[in-house]
């Protein structure tokens, strides 16, 4: 006779190995448990398959189910509703087997979550292949201890969705919560971040903003300190009358890795005068009134020692932002698109007639500065900037030899492709090419298998060479942010890396960082950087000693800071 275990359905006896007692095969379900619609078979702890409900003289019970083929009971034992989140949720996770649903087990399955493919991998190493019956995006309900097991292997899916019973432990409830915390926190921690300054009239100081290096986007409007408003549009001759509490106010939208809060409250009070009460030069009235808004407490606290610390005696108001009314288009980037009087170009009389007031004109062919080398192939570095305004427009990564006698691009700077550019403004009508920051005419559009061919004026552009060249730059520039976050105390050593250890620590590190991207674990990323150092170091040995101790130095640093064992000193 075979053990339960090992018998299939065609047996018609077992044995259980534990206590040597037979059972009849195919077990049948209590008459209880045949009422409560139970089908299917088990390999639990006797590993005797259940079959369906048989009567005493063999006949098949179809178990009880309502219409739709879902399970009758829905409640828990608490009587709370669960929400059952497939339409068989009588899988759940046992490495054994298969979970039970039950009356007396309704409360197992309870954490409904979202599948995923490492997750199904997941279950199907563990001798449980959901991969079956689940697919990828399904829903599916999982027994809380199974779950619990997965979450500590790392492998529980992203989204866990209702724990609905009263047996489900505070355990799951916690993790369920820090899980939640967490994506919210990654979500939070966007580099990106907005803040808001009144200082007198906002043209002026959307401008000054607008120059500095890590503001990515800002927009001019009315912020009202002590209310947020009434739903009513405030409008530029409302907020005039001075007699609203509203400010102008400038919206600056940020990379935080590249610049701080800290430095733009400097910049802030650095763009206008904070002395004068509602007035800035001969703009006078509260709506000129200058106001540093902050998000929350650390913004708040920055603001007010900078004050602290001043030596002038600041009138600026801090407050909590409120709603912030974007002001009329006319308003947005007023004074770059006024102010091409000196715009940067070779040529002025090309550039008043090509790009001023001009949608179609074109310079002469292969008359432009950019249509000759090294801008046209591209041996040169830099970016491609409005004349007028400054706003970014190409990268020279971008251009290429058209042969058409004019400047050609085959993206904007900011790799939009045929999509909107915040740069450049694209009229599909006409296939004209504009600036953002001005409107100032660039050249037209042609598009040839969904890729993009920008045909510009080199009048119409002004080009800014790289700093530097070579691929260290590329490398050193990626690694600023980060010193930055390392070291803040210590701004000038960070950027002078003069320190050859330092520098190669960092880069060890950005390695390692890059790899996790990747997703592989942080010491697993540690331990391969540090087999393909081993690996040169005893190419190094003889060759260059002093590249092997270095190379030992940062094997060592790794050991430390990555836990990745211990290197021994095998240069000479
Ligand atoms: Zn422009």
């Amino acid at each position: 006779m075979k053990t339960c275990c090992s018998s299939n359905t065609s047996d018609k006896e077992c044995v259980r190995k534990s206590d040597g007692k037979v059972f009849e095969l195919p077990r049948r379900f209590s008459k209880k448990r045949c009422k409560q619609g139970i089908k299917g078979f088990t390999m639990r702890s006797s590993c005797a398959p259940y079959k369906d409900c048989l009567t005493k003289k063999g006949k098949v019970i179809k178990g009880k189910r309502s219409k739709g083929g879902q399970l009758t009971y829905k409640k828990n034992m608490l009587g709370k509703k669960i929400k059952v989140c497939s339409k068989n949720p009588m899988t759940g996770f046992y490495r054994d087997g298969y979970c039970m649903t039950g009356a007396d087990d309704s409360g197992t399955h309870t954490v409904c979550a979202k599948m995923d493919k490492k997750f199904l991998d997941y279950t199907a190493k563990k001798g449980n292949d959901l991969s079956s019956v689940v697919e990828p995006g399904d829903k599916w309900c999982l027994c809380e201890y199974r779950w619990q097991e997965a979450f500590k292997d790392g492998f529980a899916p992203e989204v866990v969705q209702n724990a609905t019973n009263m047996r489900t432990k505070d355990v799951i409830r916690k993790q369920i919560k820090i899980h939640n915390k967490k994506k919210t926190k990654s979500k939070a921690k966007s580099v990106f971040k907005v803040a808001y300054f009144a200082g007198g009239c906002f043209w002026g100081l959307q401008k000054s903003f607008n120059g500095i290096e890590g503001v990515v986007d800002t927009s001019v409007g009315y912020m009202n300190p002590n209310s947020s408003g009434t739903g009513k549009s405030v409008t530029y001759e409302y907020v005039s009358t001075g007699k609203t509490g509203y400010a102008e106010t400038v919206k600056v939208k940020y990379n935080s890795i590249v610049l701080s809060f800290d430095e733009l409250v400097e910049l802030f009070f650095s763009f206008h005068d904070p002395t004068t009460l509602n007035r800035q030069g001969n703009d006078v009235g509260t709506q000129y009134r200058s106001i540093a808004f902050y998000s929350n407490k650390s913004e708040k606290s920055v603001v007010n020692n900078f004050i602290k610390n001043s030596d002038k005696n600041i009138v600026t108001e801090v407050k909590k932002k409120t709603t912030f009314h974007v002001a009329e288009d006319y308003h947005q980037n007023y004074l770059q698109k006024k102010n091409c009087d000196n715009p940067n170009t070779e040529n002025l009389d090309v550039f008043h007639s090509i790009c001023k007031g001009n949608t179609t004109l074109a310079e002469p062919k292969f008359s432009g500065k950019y249509v000759k080398k090294p801008y046209v192939d591209g041996k040169i570095n830099g970016i491609y900037v409005c004349p007028c305004c400054n706003n970014k427009l190409y990268s020279s990564k971008d251009a290429f030899n058209s042969n058409s006698g004019w400047p050609a691009f085959s993206n904007t700077i900011d790799k939009k492709g045929l999509s909107e550019s915040k740069h450049i403004s694209f009229n599909e009508l006409t296939k004209e090419l504009t600036c953002k920051g001005c409107g100032l005419h660039l050249g037209h559009r042609t598009i040839k298998d969904k890729k993009i061919h920008d045909c510009i004026n080199s009048t119409c552009i002004h080009f800014i060479a790289g700093k530097s060249r070579g691929g260290s730059k590329k490398t050193l520039k990626r690694l600023l942010p980060q010193l930055r976050e390392i070291d803040k105390s210590k701004k000038e050593h960070i950027y002078k890396l003069s320190d050859p250890h330092k520098k190669r620590v960092l880069a060890i590190d950005e390695g390692i960082r890059d790899e996790m991207r990747k997703g592989v674990s942080r010491r697993q990323a540690a331990l391969s950087k540090k087999k393909r150092f081993n690996v040169l170091r005893l190419y190094r040995k003889n060759n260059d000693p002093k590249g092997c101790k270095r190379l030992t130095q940062d094997m060592k640093y790794m050991d430390k800071k990555y836990d990745t064992g211990q290197t021994n000193n095998i240069c000479k």
